[in-house]
């Protein structure tokens, strides 16, 4: 990162910071547990893990048996560990918290998930027989928790994921210091291991449609592309070359990381001055993303601090890296002929019914870069390319409550962020749960009336 004198230091690392448990500490830290009778720390978690029984596995010391409790709510424990927003789910709930010394939930899912897949403690098969047959389009956490749910309930199941490695956001977003790219591998292995075929490299409408894959014997489909296309500012000079979209920023670097593109190919460099629209927790990660390459990185911002919807933690780290904040500032153009050269922002004002409105006041600002984080939404490539699947006004698509996450085409299933719109990871995989069951229902009674010559 630059000082204030445009003095470069050296770069923050791009590895995950390896504060995981020791054995000796995670089974110190799950004594502490009280095991309680009425566990609000399972009531916090939205796939409602059960935390006090795997807590109560570890504190004996029995690692195997934690991790298959875990297994039974969740195919990816070690990447929830590592970014769910604890703080404001199990953590938060846990009755420890009030008294300020809460049980640290999510780094003993982390701890019990890793010791796991490196002992190999717990092996996976794949089904001898099949109850049927479903594609999975997208292998975000959504696709890849419908994957893991069917395998294991013996359905036939092959995924579809656009991209050349499987893992959506877990690969191409969230960044290499929050979430090791080798963690996100070694989930996906496991779900293979349950006998689940990934097909990458292919774009679902494009290359091949709903219908050929129903063509191809498919009893159901379930979508999971979440959201692919990021918003925009609509203010002139959106399109100058030095307008960068986070979504795109981020999938460079990773791709730079792991030496599929040329490193120079990343769109910020060394010495950059990078302003970040945005501030949720995709906005965090671009700037500390841009701090790590060496640029100076801040967040513009037209609300107060108060406001962000970035996690807290991701927010004190942002700032403890250096990323600078400029509040109540509402960008208004991208400055420059044929390349950013700066942006303009109005000062922004709190008036006297606490509304947040424009004072008329410009500001100008030298940047050489800007990161767009300003939210994602579907894109239509499939649903363009075949017909009766229904989208609402913004592009999210529509399913029903009965069979659950059913579209209104009959056997095709959506979740995740193109259903619910972007939240996080453990939402989506909530929701695909609850589709993998609605899946598993539809083709048995797809099957029962097949079986009746219906
Ligand atoms: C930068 C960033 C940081 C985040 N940080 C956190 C965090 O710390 N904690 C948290 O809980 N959440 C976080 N989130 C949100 C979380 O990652 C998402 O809510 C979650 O990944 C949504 O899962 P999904 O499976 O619905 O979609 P995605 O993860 O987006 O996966 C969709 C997959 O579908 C594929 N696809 C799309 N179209 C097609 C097609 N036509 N054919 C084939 N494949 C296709 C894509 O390539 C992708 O692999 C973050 C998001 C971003 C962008
Ligand atoms: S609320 Fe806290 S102390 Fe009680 S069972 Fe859950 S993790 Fe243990």
């Amino acid at each position: 990162m630059a000082d204030d004198n445009g003095k470069v230091n050296t770069p923050l690392s791009f590895d995950e910071p390896d504060d995981s448990f020791t054995p000796r500490a995670a089974i110190a830290e799950a004594k502490r547990c009280l095991n309680c009778k009425n566990p609000v720390c399972r009531t916090g978690c939205p796939i409602e893990h059960e935390i006090p029984q795997f807590i109560a596995a570890l504190a004996k010391g029995n690692v195997g048996e934690a991790s298959t409790i875990i297994a039974r709510r969740s195919n990816l424990p070690a990447v929830c560990g590592r970014v769910c927003p604890h703080e404001k789910q199990c953590e938060g709930a846990c009755i420890l918290a009030k008294k300020g010394n809460g049980i640290r939930i999510g780094k003993l899912e982390q701890f019990i998930a890793d010791f796991d897949s490196e002992m190999e403690l717990t092996a996976h098969t794949p089904p001898s027989k099949f109850v049927g047959k479903v594609a999975v389009i997208g292998s975000g956490p959504a696709g890849l928790t419908v994957a893991g749910d069917l395998a294991k309930a013996s359905y036939e199941v092959t995924v579809f994921e656009s991209q050349a490695e499987p893992g959506g956001v877990l690969v191409y977003g969230i960044p290499d210091f929050r979430l090791k790219k080798d963690v996100v591998r070694r989930e996906i292995r496991r779900i293979e291991r349950l006998g689940v075929k990934f097909n990458t490299d292919i774009l679902v409408g494009p290359d091949i449609t709903v219908d050929e894959i129903f063509a191809e014997g498919y009893d159901a489909i379930f979508i999971g592309t979440g959201t692919a296309l990021p918003r925009t500012l609509d203010v002139p000079g959106r399109d100058l070359p030095g307008v960068l979209q986070a979504s795109y920023f981020l999938q460079m670097v990773a791709l730079a990381r792991a030496d599929n593109v040329d490193r120079r190919e990343v769109p910020v460099q060394l010495g950059d001055r990078v302003f970040v629209i945005g501030a949720g927790n995709v906005g965090m990660d671009a700037a500390r993303t841009a701090i790590r390459l060496g640029a100076r990185a801040s967040v513009v911002y037209h609300r107060t601090e108060k406001e962000i919807t970035a996690l807290l933690s991701e927010y004190q780290q942002a700032r403890e890296e250096g990323v600078e904040f400029i509040w109540l500032a509402s960008t208004k153009q991208f400055l420059g002929q044929n390349k950013l050269t700066g942006l303009e922002y109005e000062v922004m004002e709190i008036d006297n019914d606490k509304e947040i409105r424009g004072t008329g006041r410009l500001e100008t600002i030298n940047a050489d870069k800007v990161i767009l984080a300003i939210g994602q939404r579907p894109a239509a490539r499939i649903v363009s390319t075949t017909t009766g699947i229904q989208v609402n006004e913004k592009g999210y698509v529509i399913t029903k409550d009965r069979p659950y996450g059913m579209t209104t085409r009959r056997g095709v299933f959506a979740g995740g962020d193109v259903v619910h719109e972007p939240a996080t990871v453990v939402l989506a995989m909530k929701e695909a749960k609850k589709v993998a069951q609605g899946i598993a229902l539809y083709i048995e009674a797809k099957k029962l009336l097949e079986e009746c010559g219906e």
